[in-house]
């Protein structure tokens, strides 16, 4: 049996933003604290220059902080690298690991997301952990094979406790303003959710399973609405206020 899950929109900012970019997620917090009070929990995960200036900003008006990445050791000689104990220090409570820019561009493989998630629950953060297939593995017909392998490589042993979350993402759909099918879409997350299951059992029933790949306001209502969709990944519709409110509207 499905439990009711609050829905999680969490905002990627990826490498947009500088200091004032803090004056954005002020205007996201005067229409969460105005408007309607949001039905889902708010994440933003913004560069990890002013993760703790948006922590601190966010925290009056519900809005949570997250990271882009963590590096899978609590410390040492790793130049330009985070720990994710430092990010839990910055403020954060989430953070993005394995998205599929950093497993095409560095070569991550699913291992170093697993361990990446591991350091992430050692932190205390919970992790959201990316999958999602290329467009000629969709096409081709391996998408929900290639998920599978990916939730089986990158999701720690623990991954039905500690609040993880799954984010599938097709690779084809990010930044791209393409999105699956609704159908797709459904039948990816009850693939998701069954492997979930079956491995973690009833924790397995809990984690929240995000979408993401070009949502925005005029999608993500019909995509929110769709069966074992506990959220959204937003990457470009994030960094606008307004629309990313009007995403977290649509839950
Ligand atoms: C992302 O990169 O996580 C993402 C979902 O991007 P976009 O919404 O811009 O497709």
């Amino acid at each position: 049996m499905t439990r009711t899950i609050t829905p999680l929109i969490a905002g990627n900012w990826k490498m947009n933003g500088l200091r004032s970019a803090v004056e954005e997620l002020g205007e996201l917090a005067r229409l969460m604290t105005t408007g309607d009070a949001p039905r889902a929990m708010v994440v933003v995960c913004p560069p990890a220059t002013i993760l703790h200036a948006v922590a601190n900003r966010g925290a009056t008006s519900g809005i949570l902080a997250g990271g882009q990445d963590c590096h899978p050791a609590a410390s040492g000689a790793h130049t330009g690298d985070i720990s994710a104990a430092m990010l839990a220090d910055a403020g954060a409570q989430y953070v993005i690991v394995g998205h599929s820019e950093r497993r095409a561009t560095y070569g991550e493989t699913d291992e170093l997301v697993r361990a990446k998630a591991e350091a992430a629950i050692g932190a205390g953060l919970r992790p959201i952990i990316c999958v999602g297939e290329t467009e000629a593995e969709r096409d081709s017909g391996e998408a929900e094979a290639v998920v599978a392998a990916q939730l089986a490589g990158s999701v720690p042993e623990s991954g039905g406790e500690h609040g993880v979350v799954v984010a599938y993402e097709p690779v084809w759909a990010i930044g791209t303003g393409r999105t699956p099918r609704n159908e797709e879409i459904a039948a990816m997350h009850n693939r998701i959710r069954a492997v979930l299951v079956e491995r973690f059992g009833d924790g397995g029933e809990s984690v929240r399973i995000l979408y993401g790949g070009s949502m925005k306001p005029q999608n993500a209502r019909e995509i929110l609405a769709i069966e074992n969709v506990n959220g959204g990944l937003v990457g470009g519709a994030s960094l606008l206020a307004k629309d990313f409110y009007t995403i977290i509207s649509a839950v």
